[in-house]
């Protein structure tokens, strides 16, 4: 049986008959793998507290036909702050499911997976109950996730016509910008005209979804964000995400029942 090894994180985990327990990791070597760890729930099981949701670890695995075995694990860094904490498990169960359902076996991601790790470290570190640090690190996540992927919107010019905005070019009556998601980013005053669902950003705001695209996480944690523009990046970036990604994510909505 060939046998292979990978730096993963576990991003899901369940019971498989009465010891066994089906685990599913994102590494860096091979993208998402599912393997199951033979007698995991055996009381002096050597995988004891190694397999734990989003534990950082090195493990050894033998192909199998369906699933592969993990035949060693190593913890790296375990981040067991997660999931004692209400809300930092609900931010973290949506960047797993994200991963999870946009990742395939056997296409690693380097890129990928560092994000993950930086993301999961910041939600591990963040005080208890504060929720606006945990917040700002999910928008973080999936902006730089989309960037990844190819989804950066549009800010400079606009999404129709390509003409360069300017302030003047740029701004509603209102004064503020406007935004298309199914168009993929901002879009000038003439061509809003006859377009449906357009949002409406202020200025504010719209300076910190484009740093959200481009600026390290140290200094989206340090942006002063009100909980209107929250609000608003939130869903912005959540609908913009399930668009263009052709996805749905569950996580999103069980965030914003307990946030309620
Ligand atoms: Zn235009």
């Amino acid at each position: 049986m060939a046998t292979y090894k990978a730096k993963s994180i576990v991003l899901k985990s369940y019971r498989l008959g009465e010891v066994d327990k089906i685990i599913k990791l994102f590494s860096i070597e091979h993208g998402m793998i599912s393997a199951v760890a033979k007698g995991a729930y055996n009381f002096k099981s050597r995988f004891s507290g190694r397999l734990e949701l989003y534990n950082v670890i090195d493990c050894e695995m033998s192909e199998g036909k369906n699933l592969d075995i993990v035949s060693q694990a190593e913890i790296i860094e375990v981040f067991n702050n997660i999931s004692s904490d209400f809300y930092k498990f609900g931010v973290s169960q949506s960047i797993s499911e994200i991963i999870l359902k946009t990742q395939s076996e056997k296409s690693p991601s380097e890129i990928i997976f560092h994000l993950l790790y930086v993301v999961l470290r910041q939600i591990n570190k963040c005080n208890p109950q504060d929720n606006t640090t945990c917040k700002k690190t999910l928008l973080f996540f999936i902006a730089r996730f989309l960037k990844i992927m190819g989804y950066v919107p549009l800010f400079d010019s606009c999404s129709i016509c390509g003409s360069k905005l300017d302030d003047k070019k740029a701004v509603s009556d209102t004064g503020n910008l406007i935004f298309s998601i199914s168009y993929g980013g901002m879009i000038c005053k003439t061509c809003s005209g006859n377009i449906a669902g357009l949002l409406l950003i202020e200025k504010e705001c719209a300076e910190i979804l484009i740093n959200l695209f481009s600026s390290k996480i140290e200094y989206i944690i340090s942006l002063r964000i009100s909980d209107k523009n929250m609000g608003k990046l939130t869903y912005i970036l959540e609908k913009y995400f399930l668009y263009h990604m052709d996805t749905n994510i569950e996580s999103f909505d069980y965030l914003e029942k307990i946030e309620k």
